[in-house]
């Protein structure tokens, strides 16, 4: 569903994402790891243009992500996507952070939004904060609402951008934890991560990058039997 063919990503000079070949399939949990500035980010950013592309191809779900004719709304509400740092709206509600994508990006009328976003905080367990201020919350609640938000639009893919990195250690398990119902309710997601319990236990396949390559692309199981 999501295809990389011989892309090439430079910023100015510098060659971030070197001949990147590979697929990402309906169902599937990739793990992206990799040292800092291998690319890992750059990777994932492309996947809803966030980033453009300076070579090659990039498709999702058969449309060519960095062609002009391409509608990139109608892609990214095909992608969601959670980021380290939330990116919620500091002056609206829980609930209204999460409706407003649904009412903007989908017509949905507000009782209608406010249904899908009532349930959706119901995954993530934050029901009970849905009147509550962003501000108000721990970094770990605050995350949960980003991926309540990120599946709002009732997307293909879900990706994470080192989701649990900004987090103090006690509030990481229970977005994990999210993340794990996710997994196994089927939702195709991509994450880069340095979590490595998740990335073994929960992920079907790890992807090792290195200086802007990747250099390793396996089943999880035999990524982390191996030495
Ligand atoms: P990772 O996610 O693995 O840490 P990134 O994809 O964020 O790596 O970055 C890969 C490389 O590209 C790094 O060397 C980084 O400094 C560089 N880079 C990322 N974004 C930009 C940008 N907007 N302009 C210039 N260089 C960038
Ligand atoms: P995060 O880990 O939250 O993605 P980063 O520090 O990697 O944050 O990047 C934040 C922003 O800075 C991104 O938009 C990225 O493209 C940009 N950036 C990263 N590295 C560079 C760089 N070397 N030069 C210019 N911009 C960069």
């Amino acid at each position: 569903m999501i295809e990389f063919k011989n892309v090439n990503k430079y910023y100015g000079n510098f060659q971030a994402l070197k001949n990147i070949n590979v697929t990402f399939n309906q169902g599937e949990v990739t793990v992206i790891l990799g040292p800092s500035g291998s690319g890992k980010s750059t990777l994932i950013r492309c996947i809803n243009a966030l980033e453009e592309i300076t070579e090659g191809e990039l498709l999702v779900q058969g449309k060519n992500v960095h062609d002009k004719k391409t509608d990139i709304t109608a892609i990214r509400k095909n992608v969601g996507m959670v980021f380290q740092h939330f990116n919620l709206y500091p002056h609206k509600t829980v609930l209204e952070n999460i409706m407003l994508a649904p009412v903007k990006a989908l017509k949905q009328s507000p009782e209608q939004a406010r249904k899908t976003a009532e349930e959706l905080l119901e995954k993530v367990n934050m029901l009970d904060k849905k009147d509550a201020y962003p501000a108000k919350l721990s970094g770990g609640q605050q995350q949960r609402i980003a991926i309540a938000r990120g599946l709002a639009l009732n997307p293909s893919v879900l990706l994470f951008d080192e989701p649990t990195s900004a987090l103090d250690p006690e509030t990481i398990g229970d977005v994990l934890d999210v993340m794990k119902k996710l997994a196994k309710e089927g939702m195709t997601m991509i994450v880069v991560t340095h979590e490595m319990g998740f990335a073994r236990e929960v992920s079907d396949r790890t992807i090792f990058m290195a200086d802007g390559e990747i250099v390793e692309d396996r089943p999880s199981e035999e990524f982390f039997e191996d030495p």
